[in-house]
C-alpha cells in the first residue's frame, strides 16, 4: 500500500480522480484498442489515411517557404548560449502566422491542417528545440487547442483573433505536489457571491511559455461535487489573462537543455477571472486537460521524427567522412549497425507520427491510444537515435558547436540536440505514465465486461450481470484468438515482401490478446499493480503498432514510386519481431519479485553501504516553497 504523505492524496483518491477524468466511452474505432483485444483490424489503418491534398499543400506552401528561410537564418548557438529567444525572432514568427497555424482563417489564422502543423513543428525541431517549445506549447496544449475543442462561439470570437496575431499562450497544470498525479492539485478558485467571477489562488510549476505568455489555461480546484453522497474533487479550466492583477512570475526555471524555453513558476494571488472564462464547464477541467493532451501528443512524435532525421543526416555524413583504422567508420560493423537501425527507426517514427495524425484528421476515429503510443514510442526511439549519433561523432559529439567552430571544425550541435531532446520522455506524460494510461485503456474492454465479478464492492446484481456478459463474450472471443488470417501463407500478399511481417503481426496480435487475458485471469485486480508485466504487454502492443504503421506507409510510398522504403520497413520489422519475441518470452518476468524486493530494500537503506567513499551531489532543500527569483532574474509582476 502506498504511503500517504502528509496532505497528499491517497493512492485510491489519485486513482478515483484519474478514473473520473477518463473518457469512459470510445468515440470511434481504434486499431490499437482492437490490437490489445487480440484483433488485427488492418482495415482501420489501411489504405493509409494520409491523402495528398494539393489544395492544402498550395495553401501551406508560402508559409513553409517563409518558415524555412527564417530557420536557415536562426542563430541557435546564440539562443542556446544566451538562454533567450530574441524578440525579433518571435515577431518574425508572429508575422508569418506561426502562432496561428491551425486557427481557422475566419479568425485570422492560417487555417492549415493538423498534418501541416506537425510538419512545421518537425521542421522547426530539426533546427532548434527552444523554438519548438515556444510554438508547440502555445498551439499543441496552449489555448488554441482547448478553445477549438471546447470553446463557446463567444470565447472563440474573443480569443482566436488575438492568438492568430501572435498572442502567446501556455497550459498550467503542474504544481509542486501535482506532477503525474493531478489529485494533489492545490490551486483553487472560488466563485463570487454574485456568480460573476472566480477568485484564483495558488502556484503553478514549470509552465512552458508562462514567463512570456499573454493568455494562460489554468487548471484549478473548484468546490467538490457530491457524487453518490460522497464528495468528489472537481478541477476546472480557466482562461486567465497573464496581465491580470495578481498574476506573478516568481521564478524562471532553467534546464539541462531547451536553454531558452520560457518556463517558470507562476503565482496567482486573488486573481479575478470572469465567470465566462471557464472552458467547457465547472468540474470538467481535468478531462479537458487529458483530452487536450491526447491531441497535443500528436505533435511530439512528429517533432521527434524531425529530430531523428537531423541526426541521421549528421551520422550519415560523418560515418562516410571520418576514417579510422584504414576505413570510413561507417564500414566498421559496430557503426554500420547503428546507421542501419537509425534509418529504419527514423522511418518508423515518421510512419507512426504520420499515421496517427492521419487517423485524427479522418474523424470518427478514437486516437487516444495511438497518440499515447506515438508519444511514448517516438520519444524513446528518438532518444536512442540521438545517443547513437553522439556515439558515432565520438568526442566531437560531446563537444559544443561553438568550441568545434572555435578550433576550425564544423559546428554540428549534437551535444545541444541531446540536451534538448531528453525532456521529451518526461513532459506531456512521462514514459511510465504513458504506459500506465495505455495499459488501462488496453484492458478497458475486459474491465467493463468482467471487473464486477472480482470487485469486492460490487453488488450481487452487478456480479450476476457481469457473469452474463462474460458467458456471452469470452467463449467465442477466446476461441477466435487461436485462428486467423495470419495463418494463411498468402494473406496480405498485396504487401509483397512485407506481407510476411503482417502475417506475423496478425498472429502475434492474437497471442497478445490471449496473453493479456491469461494475465488478468492469473492476477485479477492485482494486475494493475504488476507494472513490469503490464508494461511488457504495452511494449509488445507498441511494437506491433509500429510494425503495421511501417508496412502500411511503405506500401503507400511504393504506390507513389518509392521502392527504397520497403528495405527500411523490412529491417524495422525484423528487429521489432526480435523485441516482441523477447517480451513474450519474459512476459511474467522470473526476476520481477526479486527486482521489486531488492528495490524496496534499497529504499529502506539496507544497501546504503554501497554509497560509501563518495562526496556526492545531494543537498537539503532550503525551504519547501519556491524561492524568490534569482538575483539576475528579478521577480516580475505582470501588471
Ligand atoms: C521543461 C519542462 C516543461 C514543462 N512544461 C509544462 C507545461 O507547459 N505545463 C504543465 O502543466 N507542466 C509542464 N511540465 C511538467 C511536466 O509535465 C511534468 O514534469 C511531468 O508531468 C512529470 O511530473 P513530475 O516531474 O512531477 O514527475 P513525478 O510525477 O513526480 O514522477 C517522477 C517519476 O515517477 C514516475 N511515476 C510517477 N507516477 C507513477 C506511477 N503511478 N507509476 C509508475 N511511475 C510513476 C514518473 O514517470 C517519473 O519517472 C514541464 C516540465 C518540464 C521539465
Amino acid at each position: 500500500m502506498a504511503e500517504h504523505a502528509a496532505g497528499l492524496a491517497t493512492e485510491k483518491e489519485a486513482r478515483d480522480v484519474a478514473e473520473a477524468a477518463r473518457e469512459s466511452e470510445w468515440s470511434g474505432p481504434s486499431f490499437v484498442r482492437e490490437l490489445f483485444l487480440g484483433r488485427f483490424r488492418l482495415d482501420l489503418i489501411h489504405p493509409h489515411p494520409v491523402k495528398s491534398d494539393p489544395a492544402e499543400q498550395a495553401r501551406a506552401a508560402p508559409f513553409f517557404a517563409k518558415l524555412r528561410a527564417f530557420l536557415e537564418r536562426v542563430d541557435s548557438d546564440m539562443i542556446d548560449r544566451t538562454g533567450e529567444i530574441p524578440e525579433s525572432y518571435v515577431q518574425e514568427l508572429r508575422d508569418m502566422g506561426a502562432f496561428g497555424i491551425k486557427i481557422p482563417t475566419e479568425y485570422g489564422g492560417l487555417g492549415l491542417s493538423y498534418a501541416s502543423y506537425t510538419r512545421a513543428i518537425a521542421m522547426v525541431t530539426s533546427k532548434d528545440g527552444s523554438l519548438t517549445a515556444l510554438l508547440s506549447a502555445s498551439q499543441s496544449i496552449g489555448l488554441p487547442q482547448p478553445l477549438k475543442l471546447f470553446g463557446t462561439p463567444e470565447q472563440k470570437q474573443r480569443f482566436f483573433p488575438r492568438l492568430a496575431k501572435g498572442a502567446i499562450s501556455a497550459f498550467a497544470l503542474t504544481e509542486v505536489d501535482a506532477g503525474s498525479d493531478p489529485a494533489n492539485l492545490r490551486t483553487s478558485a472560488t466563485l463570487s457571491e454574485d456568480g460573476k467571477h472566480w477568485t484564483l489562488n495558488g502556484e503553478k510549476l514549470w509552465c512552458t511559455n508562462g514567463t512570456r505568455a499573454d493568455l494562460l489555461v489554468v487548471m484549478a480546484r473548484t468546490p467538490d461535487a457530491i457524487v453518490n453522497g460522497k464528495p468528489r474533487k472537481q478541477i476546472t479550466a480557466f482562461i486567465v489573462e497573464a496581465k491580470a492583477p495578481g498574476v506573478e512570475i516568481v521564478h524562471r526555471s532553467r534546464f539541462m537543455g531547451l536553454k531558452a524555453i520560457e518556463n517558470g513558476v507562476l503565482r496567482f494571488t486573488n486573481v479575478r477571472v470572469p465567470a465566462e472564462n471557464i472552458l467547457w464547464g465547472e468540474g470538467k477541467g481535468l478531462k479537458l486537460a487529458l483530452i487536450t493532451l491526447n491531441t497535443g501528443r500528436l505533435t511530439l512524435p512528429a517533432s521527434c521524427a524531425g529530430g531523428g532525421k537531423a541526426m541521421l543526416q549528421v551520422a550519415r555524413h560523418w560515418a562516410k567522412e571520418r576514417v579510422q583504422w584504414g576505413q570510413p567508420i561507417g564500414k566498421h560493423e559496430a557503426v554500420a549497425q547503428k546507421i542501419a537501425l537509425m534509418a529504419a527507426n527514423t522511418f518508423a517514427m515518421e510512419a507512426v507520427a504520420e499515421l496517427t495524425v492521419g487517423l485524427s484528421e479522418r474523424g470518427h476515429y478514437d486516437i487516444r491510444l495511438e497518440a499515447a503510443i506515438a508519444k511514448m514510442w517516438n520519444t524513446e526511439t528518438g532518444w536512442k537515435i540521438v545517443d547513437d549519433t553522439l556515439q558515432i561523432r565520438g568526442g566531437r559529439g560531446y563537444e559544443t558547436a561553438e568550441s568545434l567552430r572555435g578550433r576550425g571544425e564544423a559546428g554540428i550541435p549534437v551535444e545541444r540536440a541531446m540536451r534538448d531532446f531528453r525532456i521529451n520522455l518526461i513532459f506531456e506524460g512521462t514514459s511510465e505514465v504513458m504506459r500506465l494510461f495505455i495499459a488501462r485503456e488496453a484492458v478497458d474492454h475486459h474491465f467493463k465486461t468482467a471487473f464486477a465479478l472480482v470487485d469486492k464492492e460490487a453488488s450481487r446484481k452487478d456480479k450476476i450481470s457481469a457473469l452474463g456478459r462474460v458467458m456471452k463474450f469470452y467463449p467465442l472471443w477466446y476461441l477466435a484468438r487461436w485462428f486467423g488470417k495470419g495463418d494463411l501463407p498468402v494473406a496480405y500478399s498485396e504487401f509483397g515482401k512485407l506481407g510476411r511481417h503482417l502475417r506475423w503481426a496478425e498472429r502475434h496480435t492474437r497471442h497478445l490478446g490471449r496473453t493479456l487475458f491469461h494475465a488478468m485471469a492469473r492476477f485479477g485486480p492485482k494486475l494493475e499493480r504488476r507494472q513490469m508485466v503490464l508494461f511488457r504487454g504495452v511494449d509488445i502492443g507498441a511494437d506491433l503498432f509500429a510494425m503495421t504503421a511501417v508496412c502500411v506507409r511503405a506500401r503507400m510510398l511504393a504506390e507513389q514510386g518509392n521502392t527504397e522504403a520497403t528495405e527500411l520497413a523490412d529491417l524495422f520489422c525484423r528487429e521489432a519481431r526480435q523485441r516482441i519475441r523477447t517480451n513474450f518470452h519474459r512476459f511474467y518476468g522470473k526476476n520481477d519479485s526479486a527486482i521489486y524486493r531488492v528495490s524496496q530494500r534499497v529504499l529502506e537503506g539496507r544497501h546504503a553501504w554501497l554509497e560509501q567513499g563518495i562526496v556526492g551531489i545531494m543537498e537539503e532543500a532550503p525551504v519547501k516553497s519556491v524561492r524568490p527569483a534569482a538575483r539576475s532574474e528579478p521577480a516580475r509582476q505582470l501588471v
